[in-house]
């Protein structure tokens, strides 16, 4: 069961911002308001997320860590699940490369704290926390010198999770999150922002004078968000937010038809600042084929591309550039 558990997590948990992924995603499910993550060395010495979410119960705190066992399930087709997680295997198979304390408390009941150090739990022991619940990973692959050294400096590895955390934030400016690394605050972003205000907090604070709101509905597709002017623009591409269904996405589709939008309006070596968020029908679209990527496949990959282009030109000439 522990190997099944190590090679599945091979799938799942590949470095600290995969794990972090899995964790704030849970805090999501969970229907918290506020989400508060704690870095440690880019990750790989410490994770800890902190939610006002629904909390677990005693009696389910074990089960959380076996496989397959998830509270979620989808109605009927696997394609209408609404929840982020679905699978079960995010919090055994971060557990059996890691040490995991795991403490929780359902509003109304008594708080339980459990830890799990690769793979092996302990019975639950009560614990007096706020309503919600808390995940402390440490020792990240510490016991699994084959992935550890895959591991890349704590700096890059800050990075992705701050990248992963960017993307989460904007999907979601109705939930506050907080954001420290080694006892700094990066961001801490008040529940209930309207999205512009969001993105330009995680992007750049004029980058809500220097973009436009970018609407369309096109077939049952809707594409939303803002784009930054042309006028307004970087050297790199690393603010160029992409969401499907609520989900960040990276995807060569999306990134292609944001530069073709623009394609004329740049310099060759600048970018846009652009967070746009597609709504497609689920039978339309594969989001997450597999829980660690972030790719999409589309049904009509020349729809979505066509309308991104010709959306954000409109857009863009509306405003008189
Ligand atoms: P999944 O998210 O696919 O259901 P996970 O392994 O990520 O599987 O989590 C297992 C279960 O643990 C979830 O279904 C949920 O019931 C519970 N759980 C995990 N994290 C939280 C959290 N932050 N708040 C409430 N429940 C949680
Ligand atoms: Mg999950």
């Amino acid at each position: 069961e522990n190997l099944v558990n190590r090679i599945a997590a091979g799938e799942v948990v590949e470095r600290p911002a995969s794990a972090l992924k899995e964790l704030v995603e849970n805090a999501i499910d969970a229907r918290s308001r506020r989400i508060a993550v704690r870095l440690m060395g880019g990750g790989i010495d410490g994770i800890e997320v902190s939610d006002d979410g629904c909390g677990i119960s005693r009696n389910e705190l074990p089960i959380a860590f076996e496989r397959h066992a998830t509270s979620k399930l989808p109605d009927e087709a696997i394609e209408a699940v609404n929840t982020l997680g679905f699978r079960g295997e995010a919090l055994p198979s971060i557990a059996s490369v890691a040490q995991v304390r795991l403490e929780s408390r359902v509003a109304g009941e008594d708080g339980w704290s459990i830890s799990v150090d690769n793979g092996r739990a302990t019975d639950p022991v009560p614990a007096a926390i706020p309503h919600g619940t808390r995940v402390r990973v440490t020792g990240l692959f510490e016991r699994v010198p084959a992935r550890r050294k895959f591991l890349r400096s704590a700096r890059s590895e800050y990075a992705a999770c701050l990248d992963l955390m960017r993307r989460l934030a904007m999907a979601r400016p109705d939930v506050g999150f907080l954001l420290e690394h080694d006892g700094r605050t990066i961001f801490n972003l008040p529940p209930d922002q309207d999205r512009p205000t969001r993105v330009a907090a995680l992007t750049d604070r004029d980058l809500k004078a220097n973009s436009i709101a970018v609407d369309l509905e096109r077939d049952g597709v809707v594409l939303g968000g803002i784009a930054g002017l042309p006028t307004f623009h970087r050297g790199i591409a690393d603010h160029q937010y992409l969401f499907v269904n609520g989900r960040p996405v990276k995807d060569r589709l999306l990134t292609g038809a944001v530069r073709g939008a623009y394609a004329d309006l740049l310099a060759r070596d600048r970018h846009a600042v652009v967070a746009l968020f597609l709504e497609v029908p689920p039978s339309e679209v594969d989001v997450n084929v597999h829980p660690a990527k972030t790719e999409v496949r589309f049904r009509d990959p020349q729809l979505v591309r066509g309308m991104i282009v010709s959306g954000l030109r409109q857009a863009i000439e509306r405003e008189g550039h």
